[in-house]
């Protein structure tokens, strides 16, 4: 049996950094990995959805570019293969460079395959047996196929699948109508294939307030993908060489036939074979590991961090967990999962940057409240680019002028928002922002106007 002090399992947004810190610490470390360095994360999410996303953009201003005073000699086409080269350059260019960081770590050995507990201190991987005090878990999660009739009867892709293609499909079906399908939904629109979303709820991204998922619809409809919603009975089937998805029960023949189709309907955790009962860790009912405010599971010596503990969903709350674990442990520094604001960004074009509460969610808190919008038809740089679709919205507690969260659904939104995530993180009042002086020409130097031009929420 190997002994060593820590062991770390997955090598996605918290692992390697997490061994960073330990191997300098000084302890002697494990890390297994069974597939790609990097995760979810770098090779099959958001890097390579980022990338394709840039390459879907520069499509679309090509193919708008007389809108520009900018003339394109002939039709705007796509290299997929060329799409795929350049995406696939940026994400083994991560990719490699965390394995190399990884296997050149001072104090660190790296073991390449699926690890198994068979105690609360002891870890399989292969032929070995690995043991230590520390055992990190940073195993990240999958995207569920859903029990849909007929899904087992037609070929399906995930976001894995999906970044594998080199060619372009003729008409892809997006079976899930929220952060993930959007993305893909939009990218291949603007690639040239023809695109339906189908999302069983009334409106896309339906955690979003209403206003948001309206103008998120508009936009994308304008695009030419077709949006269907209320979709309670999704079921496919094969048609000749096509995939049929029918929304309806029963069947009235309103299917939508497309040549490929992309499951994004949620992800799950990849806690199912790690034979977490051998340590007794325990599960909540979706899978997900049981932890506390400091990320500790149910067995003393065991963390879990990132998507497998159900406490975010996002790179940035993965990695957040390994400076909540690594201050703990090592600084004497009691960082803890509440002290975290909820942001995200959803990158469609115009992205969504979010933060805190949605409006919906203040109404239902009932707190006195005030709130404020403009359009990006009436942001100076969104319209000197061309891009004015979508909106600021801001909302603030009446009594002790904290902000609570914010939409900015527009271009830039995804980097403007972070203005006000650092005003809630100090804690500091809405008229800080208000009374700021920001650069101009950019979407953020309207901040300070929406929260001067507040009402309050009726
Ligand atoms: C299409 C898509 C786009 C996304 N875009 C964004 C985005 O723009 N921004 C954002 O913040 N988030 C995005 N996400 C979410 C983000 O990718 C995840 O939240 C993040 O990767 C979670 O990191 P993690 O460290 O928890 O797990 P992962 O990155 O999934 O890493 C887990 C690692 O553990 C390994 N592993 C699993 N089980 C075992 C085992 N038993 N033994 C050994 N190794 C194991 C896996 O092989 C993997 O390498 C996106 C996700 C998808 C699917």
């Amino acid at each position: 049996m190997a002994k060593f002090d820590s062991i770390i399992i997955g090598a996605g947004q918290a692992g390697p950094t997490l061994a960073g810190k330990l191997t300098q610490s000084g302890r002697k470390i494990a890390f297994i990995e069974r597939k790609l360095f990097g995760g979810t994360c770098v090779n099959n999410g958001c890097t390579p959805t980022k990338t394709l996303v840039a390459s879907a953009y520069v499509a679309q201003k090509a193919r708008t570019a007389a809108d520009y005073g900018v003339t394109v000699q002939g039709e705007v086409a796509v290299d997929m293969k060329a799409v795929k080269a350049r995406k696939d350059k940026i994400v083994a260019d991560s990719r490699d460079g965390l394995e190399k960081w990884l296997r050149g770590m001072k104090n660190c050995t790296v073991f390449n395959g699926t690890a198994h507990f068979e105690s609360p201190t002891e870890v399989r991987v292969g032929d070995e047996l690995l043991t230590a005090k520390e055992i990190f878990i940073n195993v990240g999660g999958r995207a569920v196929v859903p029990g849909f009739p007929g899904v087992d009867q037609v070929p399906h892709l995930d976001n894995v699948g999906i970044l594998e293609l080199d060619t372009l499909p003729r008409h892809l079906i997006v079976v899930g109508g929220s952060y993930v399908g959007l993305e893909f939904a939009q990218i291949f629109r603007r690639f040239g294939s023809e695109v339906t979303v189908i999302e069983k709820n009334s409106r896309l991204c339906h955690r979003e307030d209403e206003d948001v998922s309206a103008s998120i619809k508009a936009f994308l409809e304008k695009e030419g993908i077709a949006v269907r919603l209320n979709a309670e009975c999704i079921h496919l089937h094969p048609n000749g060489n096509d995939i049929a998805a029918g929304v309806n029960c029963p069947d009235d023949g309103s299917d939508s036939i497309g040549s490929h189709v992309l499951l994004a309907v949620g992800r799950r955790p990849n806690t199912d074979d790690l034979g977490l009962d051998r340590a007794g860790v325990k599960l909540d009912k979706h899978g997900f590991i049981t932890v506390d405010d400091q990320l500790r599971t149910s067995v003393p010596g065991i963390w879990a961090l990132g998507d497998c503990n159900g406490r975010g969903a996002f790179t940035h709350t993965a990695y957040n967990d390994f400076e909540i674990v690594a201050a703990n442990l090592l600084d004497n520094d009691p960082r803890r999962v509440t002290d975290r604001i909820p942001c995200y960004g959803l990158y469609t074009d115009p992205p969504l940057g979010r933060v805190g509460l949605t409006e919906a969610e203040v109404r239902k808190s009932g707190k006195p409240a005030l709130i404020g919008t403009r359009p990006m038809t009436r942001v100076g740089r969104a319209v000197e680019k061309g891009e004015t679709e979508g909106f600021i919205k801001v909302l603030v507690d009446a009594t002790t002028k904290q902000i609570l969260g914010a939409s900015i659904l527009g271009t830039g939104g995804d980097e403007a928002i972070h203005c006000i995530l650092d005003t809630m993180y100090a804690r500091a009042p809405y008229t800080n922002i208000q009374r700021a002086v920001h650069i101009h020409p950019t979407v953020s130097e309207l901040l300070p106007t929406v929260f001067g031009d507040l009402k309050p929420l009726t």
